[in-house]
């Protein structure tokens, strides 16, 4: 096996256990490595450190499969991997029975690379990085044997995987090929999940927890809800008896599903929501202008930081938006704010909310901090895996 020889004092993260190992981190290779194979990571004085995918092309040159130096990286190691995840997401009650379930976080359950969520009998499976790519029949028949699923779509084609050197792959993995449309059911409401063409693996299951937390809040009140994607946020609050529901996104076909799901669920009064397709930038600007106010606010934005070298112009971006948040607000309104930007710490998030409250001129004080559900836990040597950062703030 290849040996990957870490530079003098850059092996800090690994002794971390970070499993990222960047180009300026490695001194060098020494043996012949494809990409995606396991080589042994070892420190400049000889001490292994860690089993790592060789990932040439990438800046993150390889990524750890395990921080035991005597451990085998073969099919039983991802059958145990796969099947440990999946166990997790069996714990905590709020997940059981769920029939949209992240059942693989990447490196926050120890396989970076791998995506996988399930929709009812179907998981959608993401790689995103060389290592898994080359263990892609492993990985797929221990998800297959730990979910018991009856197929798994292959959703490959990320941009991220480019940066990889790997070209998109998509299509049925394993099991009956399915043209049916497939729904799942969250917390009461029906939902479209296009796993060929929608965003992600088809649908943000991250947001489940805070979809269920508007409902509560959301009886009685003028709910605006911006980036609606599907209309999951929308549909919450519909059920949770908002007086009126106005959903924005930029993106027609997000809008057309938005309205399947609300003709999904006859249960909702549909007459309540109005959907429009616009721009969140211009049209916050537009109703302000209009003098509108709601007492709900979500605003779900796409990642404007995929990682820290945007955050600067990400921070202005979150910031406008905030602004107008603030500012379309009755009294004793509430505002549900988030960023899914890896380069956007919760800590900076907060400070750019207080700069919004500030240039809207409102008093606002946070009443709960929110992320990401718990099938998608983030592991403690990985403070990455924490992206999805939340706010929620009332003015007065
Ligand atoms: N809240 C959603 C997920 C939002 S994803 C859910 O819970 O399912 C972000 C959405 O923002 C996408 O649907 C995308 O089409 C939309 N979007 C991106 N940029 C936009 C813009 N400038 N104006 C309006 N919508 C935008």
């Amino acid at each position: 096996m290849a040996q990957l020889v870490i530079l003098p004092g850059k092996d800090r993260s690994l002794v971390r256990r970070h499993p990222w190992i960047f180009a300026a981190a490695v001194e060098r290779l020494s043996g012949r490595a494809r990409p995606g194979d396991t080589v042994d990571v070892v420190a400049a004085n000889g001490r292994p450190l860690a089993k790592a995918a060789w990932s040439p092309e990438s800046k993150i040159r390889a990524r750890v499969w395990t921080f035991d130096p005597e451990e085998v990286i073969d099919d039983a190691f991802f059958k145990r991997r796969v099947q440990a995840a999946v166990e997790r997401r069996g714990m905590l009650p709020e997940l059981r029975g769920q029939d949209g379930l992240r059942l693989i976080h990447g490196e926050s359950d120890g396989l970076p690379g791998v995506i996988a969520d399930r929709y009812g009998d179907t998981v959608v499976l993401q790689l995103t990085a060389t290592g898994p790519e080359k263990w892609r029949r492993a990985i797929i028949s221990a998800l297959h044997r730990a979910s018991a699923c009856a197929r798994i779509y292959e959703r490959s084609d990320s941009g991220v995987r480019r940066l990889e050197g790997l070209d998109p792959v998509t299509g049925w993995a394993f099991g009956e090929a399915s043209s049916e449309p497939l729904a799942i059911v969250e917390n009461g409401v029906r939902l479209r999940v296009d796993i060929v063409a929608g965003h992600k693996t088809g649908f943000y299951l991250d947001q489940r927890d805070n979809r269920m937390l508007t409902r509560v809040l959301a009886a009685g009140r003028a709910t605006l809800n911006c980036f609606c994607y599907s209309g999951a946020f929308s549909l919450q609050a519909l059920a949770g008896g908002a007086s009126s529901v106005l959903s924005i996104d930029s993106s027609g076909p997000a809008l057309a599903m938005a309205a399947e799901n609300l003709a999904l669920n006859p249960h909702l009064d549909a007459h309540r929501a109005e959907w429009r397709e616009a721009d969140v930038f211009n049209e916050l600007r537009a109703l302000n202008d209009q003098g509108r106010r709601f007492d709900l606010i979500i605003l779900d934005p796409p990642k404007f930081a995929p990682s820290a070298v945007h955050a600067e112009r990400a921070a202005r971006a979150y910031r406008d938006i905030n602004v107008f948040g603030f500012r379309l607000l009755n009294p004793g309104g509430l505002l549900m704010s988030y960023s899914c930007s890896g380069g956007i710490s919760g800590e900076h998030f907060q400070q750019i909310l207080a700069e919004a409250a500030l240039g809207a001129g409102r008093e606002a004080r946070i009443l709960r901090r929110l992320g990401a559900s718990p099938d998608h836990p983030v592991a403690l040597n990985f403070s990455e895996g924490e992206y999805l950062k939340g706010l929620l703030c009332q003015v007065e």
